[in-house]
């Protein structure tokens, strides 16, 4: 039977079988497919049905897929406004000064609100289309962690990875790059959506065909999450969980079985918001977490 790539056990439960989501809301997977929980590590994971994902994201298909196409505009439209929420969350001091390198950092958005800051910025992105971007807006540019390492191992300060563990095949390997790349007492920071986000309890029937997406191998809950930054080295870790969507959009997937993004409603107000993201990050049924870490010195 096979063993979970990130703990080597060999003990499953089935949280998940049907339909997933291609690409944007709407759009199913033909055939239904199963999601398995670790019952020792609890993290989740989906087959993949595309083989060799890092080919899949060194081509254009993916953006595509999420309706970005490939050019670097399109990336920033989409993914500028969504840097802020990091900083609201980890703050902006600790970048100042310091080596950052942003693994899995597309077009640049996040090195592009730093690097005015930080000492040296470096992009790690496998698809050519944006690493030339970078290169041409002067960033020092790698496809893989692999490659970075050749001239910066043990030199990372604080290496930043938003949204991406969740894509990543081998997602204990990739850590452990990270992890050998960041000088000893330097940090990394790891964002992914929350496996526990509670539209999947509210609603399931509706919500786990959009949550669960051929693009997203791995589902972690903040329990998982730790887990896999523990295997992979890191310490003095610290959960931050972050609910990105308010209460008009859980109104509006209960109601009508959609997302409604950040949209709010007239009756609602944002003080209601405010208290209804607060208690969700909490009580950790937030839909999203970001995990805090250091290399040992
Ligand atoms: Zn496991």
């Amino acid at each position: 039977m096979a063993k979970c790539t990130i703990c080597g056990s060999d003990v499953f439960e089935t949280v998940y079988e049907g339909h997933i989501r291609i690409g944007k809301f709407g759009n199913f997977s033909e055939k239904p497919l199963k999601v398995s929980r670790c019952c020792n590590c609890m993290a989740q994971s989906l087959p993949s049905i595309i083989g060799d994902h890092a080919t899949f994201y060194e081509s254009e298909e993916y953006r595509r897929e999420v309706d970005e196409g490939s050019d670097a505009t399109n990336y920033f439209r989409q993914h500028d406004g969504e840097q802020m929420k990091h900083f609201a969350v980890v703050g902006t001091s600790m970048f100042r000064d310091r080596v950052v390198a942003d693994i899995g950092c597309g077009a640049g958005s996040f090195l592009d609100y730093i690097r005015g800051t930080c000492k040296t910025a470096i992009g790690v992105e496998p698809a050519l289309h944006y690493r030339k971007s970078l290169v041409e807006r002067g960033y020092t540019a790698y496809p893989y962690t692999s490659d970075a390492l050749r001239e910066h191992q043990n030199m990372v300060d604080i290496a930043v990875s938003f949204s991406v563990i969740e894509h990543i095949q081998y997602p204990l390997e990739f850590l452990r790059e990270i992890y050998a790349l960041v000088k000893p007492g330097g940090k990394v920071v790891v964002s992914t959506p929350n496996a526990e986000d509670i539209l999947l309890d509210f609603i399931p029937e509706a919500y786990a065909p959009f949550f669960y997406r051929k693009a997203h191998l791995w589902y972690f809950n903040a329990q998982a999450l730790e887990n896999l930054l523990r295997t992979a080295g890191f310490q003095e870790l610290r959960i931050l969980p972050f609910h990105r969507f308010g209460f008009g959009n859980f109104i509006t997937w209960v109601r009508d079985k959609r997302p409604a993004g950040d949209s709010h409603f007239d009756s609602i107000s944002r003080t209601m918001d405010a208290v209804w993201k607060s208690e969700l990050e909490r009580t950790l049924r937030c839909d999203y977490l970001y995990a805090i870490a250091e290399k040992g010195k």
